[in-house]
């Protein structure tokens, strides 16, 4: 595991450490361990901070996504991710290229009964693009 952080510029403990290889399609770092495709953070949180809770998210307090310092990582429920992501407006309209949690969290909203048209605001996507998400999470949700 020691090359986890071998693409990473690490700076002071309170500096973000921005990642220099390969990044995926929402803008996270990905990295192939064993066998499987990781988000990175993911992977650091789980080597330097500890085990990854399920339904839980590793989320960045620093709003990098680039960042792979292990302390600006923090482990949280999905919903705080979600309010967090909306009010700093990490999640950028028209993408229909987010990751597979993001997607899974679209599809939570609207389980907790927010409507469509809340949804949509929320992400500021249209209700096309929205309708793709959910076919999309779903599909996701069937595959954990
Ligand atoms: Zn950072």
């Amino acid at each position: 595991m020691q090359h986890v952080l071998s693409k990473v510029l690490r700076g002071a403990p309170e500096e973000c450490w921005p990642y220099q290889g390969k990044v995926g399609s929402a803008g996270y770092p990905l990295m192939r361990f064993e066998g499987k495709q990781w988000l990175l953070h993911r992977l650091v949180y789980l080597k330097y901070r500890g085990p990854l809770l399920d339904g839980m998210v590793i989320m960045h307090v620093c709003e990098n996504k680039l960042c792979l310092n292990p302390t600006h990582l923090r482990q949280d429920t999905q919903s705080s991710n979600i309010t967090q992501a909306c009010t700093t407006g990490v999640w950028r309209s028209g993408t229909t290229k987010i990751e597979r949690h993001e997607r899974v969290a679209v599809l939570e909203l609207l389980r907790q009964g927010k409507s469509r048209k809340e949804v949509c605001k929320l992400f500021n996507v249209s209700n096309s693009t929205l309708s793709r998400l959910v076919s999309q999470a779903k599909e996701a949700v069937g595959n954990v």
